[in-house]
């Protein structure tokens, strides 16, 4: 086989057999193929598209391309969800314990934040002594003693996925629908659950800007999971401001806390006792959703899923937060409207590029985070405010420069008319 050949018969939009996207794969992680051509091959893609037959293929041979999980050790159906990267996202924090206290078996491989999105790692870190380096072993062990266990992906995993991903960045191919679904897939997939969620975000620095883009993106990432004999189920969410109220790390630990003890913003409580809802029945811990959903509900709000979290986060090694004395920084800025009305956006992609300029996310991969600084946003889409009403508190530790507050002034969308609140979750797909 020739890779110029493969590369020419994509391009004239024929499909691929597994047989040549397999020689891609392997050939490029073995370094035969160089970057040139499999640049070429990816543009191709881009404007070509792949079959859902081609993108399974695609997924299975990143996914051989390393390490797969074996949780056959873990009893009990095991479950796990996904984000395409939102601001203010701390659902796994929440959904992880809640799931576990209603029965079923989670085991997730997490990232770090990178740019304006946060990573779950970086917020269970920012609790003190919180372990996310576990072993395979003890990884094992504490989902089958506690129910729940959340670590880091090791460098083994989907080798593939980080040689494409970066070749991706530097050729404008990132957006093609195809490579993300694979990409995500293939990571999802080699994590070993049976049930897995995915939450789609859509609109304002989400990676998915339109419902039917969203839509594809789902359909292709639940036929790859059903083509590996996965459960599956998509949910395209809202992301034209940010989920609940807080971004930054102990911002986000603390309303995570607050929310598992009953007291969560409509918003973040709807989305996580949503996808709960369907990670307890696919786990057979519910006889149907509805009921699914309401013991998720109750769990909330009888202290169960906050005693999970609080073992959970004992198992890994941390210190449980006292929540008075969690946040400390150096100034609490208020940001205030300067005009009346009601809001109508507040721009995600702004609001987590703040909470990065204030030291809470990474501009590179080596940058070090400050886990106190952040945003609280005192008001969402949909309320009124008068002039001077305070729309959000930066948590800072340094200076706050004319440009956080241009960055702000721009996320703020006011109108005169009212807006109606907006849903969380916009579609289901399964
Ligand atoms: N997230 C991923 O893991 N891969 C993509 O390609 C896009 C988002």
């Amino acid at each position: 086989m020739r890779m110029v050949d493969v590369i020419e018969k994509k391009r004239e939009g024929h499909f691929l057999s597994v047989e040549e996207i397999n020689y891609v794969i392997q050939g490029y992680v073995q370094g035969k193929i160089p970057d040139y051509q499999v640049s070429a091959w990816l543009m191709a893609i881009f404007f070509q598209g792949m079959t859902d037959q081609e993108s399974s293929a695609l997924t299975k041979a990143m996914l051989e391309s390393g390490e797969v999980i074996d949780l056959s050790k873990i009893s009990g159906i095991k479950v796990d969800k996904h984000s395409t990267g939102g601001v203010g996202d701390k659902t796994t924090l929440i959904l992880g314990p809640l799931v576990a206290a209603c029965g079923a078996k989670v085991a997730k491989l997490s990232g770090r934040g990178l740019g304006h999105t946060g990573g779950t790692l970086d917020k269970l870190e920012s609790i003190d002594g919180c372990r996310i380096n576990l072993t395979e072993e003890e990884f094992i062990n504490q989902v089958n003693r506690i129910g729940i266990a959340v670590a880091g992906q090791t460098g083994e995993i989907v080798p593939a996925d980080k040689l494409l991903y970066a070749l991706r960045d530097v050729t404008g191919t990132v957006p093609s629908i195809p490579l993300i679904a694979s990409s995500i897939m293939s990571k999802k997939l080699a994590s070993g659950a049976d049930v897995i969620c995915l939450d789609v975000k859509i609109g304002d620095g989400a990676f998915m800007k339109t419902i039917e883009d969203a839509r594809e993106l789902s359909r292709i990432m639940v036929s790859i999971g059903e083509s590996f004999g996965k459960n599956v189920t998509a949910f395209i969410t809202d992301m034209d401001q940010p989920l609940g109220h807080a971004i930054g790390n102990r911002l986000e630990v603390k309303e995570a806390i607050e929310t598992l003890s009953g007291k969560g913003p409509d918003d973040l409580v709807e989305l996580c006792t949503d996808i709960a809802s369907h990670m307890i029945y696919y786990a057979k811990q519910a006889p149907t959703l509805e009921a699914a959903k309401a013991l998720a509900v109750e769990k909330l709000n009888n202290g169960e899923a906050l005693a999970k979290f609080n073992e959970f986060i004992i198992a890994q090694g941390g210190t449980l937060p006292d929540l008075k004395n969690f946040i400390k920084v150096k100034q609490i800025i208020p940001f205030k409207a300067k005009k009346a009305g009601y809001v109508l956006q507040i721009k995600a992609l702004n609001i987590g590029l703040t909470s990065m300029k204030l030291g809470g996310g990474r501009e590179t991969k080596d940058d070090i985070i400050d886990p106190m600084v952040g945003i609280i946003l005192k008001k969402k889409i949909g309320e009124q405010v008068q002039i001077g009403d305070t729309l959000a508190e930066i948590y800072a530790n340094h200076n706050v420069d004319s440009d956080i507050f241009e960055t702000l002034e721009e996320a703020f969308q006011i109108v005169e008319y009212p807006v109606e609140k907006p849903n969380i979750i916009l579609e289901v797909i399964s």
